[in-house]
């Protein structure tokens, strides 16, 4: 068992696309993080991510397309948010649950009516999907709480000992490097499930209503404790006196503006998780304001001990 990084030339890319035509698993990158593919209307292609994962399978896949054309061919209906929020906003970070057509597998929603579909922005996921020519389930590359990959290397240090032969096509580091926006169009008006870089300028309600709700709501696959690493993780909070001190202790510092701060998040949390020596990892709560409610959701998801991850 191993992973295999190459380089996403038009050989790798052909490659790559041909193994998931044939029910395999691809690692690729996205702007967000990067995702293991699968075809998301194969049955036994989809099981392999949560096999290789160690995913519950309660917690659904997002499936990512190339365009709205493909991802509106996914939906029993395309509701107008959905149309306004796609046309603002894909290619990008954003999700948007729908109701589902019977070609879903249902093993992607895990067994729900909805799915969640994604255009990522990423030039490699499009050519790769383009390729495929099928919707593609793509979870992020790391086993199961562990902290989401934003490099290949991540990706080979997570599943490589999980997949037998797996391709990582190495696109460098993610851009935006926290998941995506999660929003559920299926009711009178869209709901934030899961906070991304998106809420930096933009909150769906807004656009429709003012008056955005900033806690989202409950989603499946939403467990506590996700995206976490191996050590403790301490959240200071902005009132609290710094903690004591101890031998083992290091801080996790982030830039000053919030999408560096998400681009970087993943990359020194593994940094620290791996670093001998370092007991406990520490970081301050990250300034209220627009932009750091995705980085306090998940700073606080790896604070957390305990649950089931994705
Ligand atoms: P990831 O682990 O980044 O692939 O994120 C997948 C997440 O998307 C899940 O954990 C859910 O929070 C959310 N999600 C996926 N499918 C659905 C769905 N049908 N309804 C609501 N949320 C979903
Ligand atoms: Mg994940």
């Amino acid at each position: 068992m191993s992973a295999r990084i190459v380089a996403p030339t038009p050989d790798a890319l052909a490659e790559a696309a041909r193994i998931l035509r044939a029910g395999g698993l691809v690692a690729f990158p996205t702007e967000t993080v990067y995702g293991l593919g699968a075809n998301a209307l194969d049955d036994e292609a989809v099981q392999r991510i949560f096999d290789a994962k160690g995913r519950p399978a309660t917690n659904p896949l997002i499936v990512h397309v190339a365009s709205e054309a493909a991802a509106r061919a996914l939906a029993r209906r395309w509701p107008e948010s959905a149309a306004r929020l796609a046309a603002a906003h894909w290619p990008g970070p954003l999700t948007l649950v729908v109701e589902k057509t019977a070609a879903i597998s249902d093993r992607v929603t895990a067994g729900g009516a909805t799915v969640a579909l994604r255009v990522p922005a990423h030039p490699v996921a499009l050519e790769l999907l383009r390729r495929a020519d099928r919707p593609i389930a793509a979870p992020s590359a790391n086993r199961s709480e562990e902290i989401s990959p934003t490099t290949a290397r991540h990706v080979a240090d997570s599943l490589g000992s999980s997949v037998e032969d797996l391709i990582v096509l190495d696109g460098g580091p993610c851009p935006v490097g926290i998941e995506s926006t999660v929003v559920d169009v299926t009711g009178a008006e869209p709901v934030v499930l899961r906070p991304g870089t998106l809420a930096l300028t933009f909150s769906p309600r807004a656009a429709g209503t003012p008056g955005s709700d900033p806690t989202p709501a409950r989603s499946p696959g939403q467990h506590a404790r996700h995206y976490a690493p191996r050590k403790t993780l301490r959240l200071v909070r902005a009132a609290e006196p710094l903690p004591a001190a101890r031998a083992g202790d290091a801080w996790l510092e982030l830039p000053p503006q919030p999408e560096a701060a998400a681009q970087r998040l993943y990359a020194e949390l593994r940094r620290l998780d791996a670093e001998p020596g370092v007991e406990r990892i520490l970081v301050r709560e990250p300034p209220s304001g627009p932009g750091w409610d995705a980085i306090r959701d998940r700073l606080e998801r790896a604070a957390t001990r305990g649950g089931e991850g994705g």
